[in-house]
């Protein structure tokens, strides 16, 4: 009777006991992953400032403003001096060379 009363009370102990050893080694196991994400985080974030510094070593073409004695000729589509206006048509300016 003794024994019978005591045997699952041990099983409980024991199952206890695995349990925790469980939580234990699953808690290691989730630091192991998160730390393997936060490496890879630690990877990407290296790899951004290169990126950046490529994009600036890259040469750019830079576009001029327009000045404001210059218009763009609605046929040719070329800037030109206030000068080469030749006249204006449907308020598109059009230059001497295709006037
Ligand atoms: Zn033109």
């Amino acid at each position: 009777m003794a024994t019978d009363y005591d045997a699952p009370r041990r099983d409980e102990a024991d199952l206890g006991e695995d349990s925790l050893e469980e939580l234990k080694a699953r808690r290691v196991d989730t630091q192991a992953a998160k730390l393997d994400l936060d490496e890879a985080d630690v990877a990407e974030t290296f790899e951004l400032p290169g990126a950046d510094l490529a994009e600036e070593g890259e040469p750019t073409v830079r576009v001029l403003p327009m000045q404001s004695d210059e218009f763009r000729c609605s046929r040719c589509f070329l800037v030109h001096h206030r000068s080469q206006l030749a006249r204006e048509e449907n308020g598109e300016p059009i230059c001497r060379e295709c006037a």
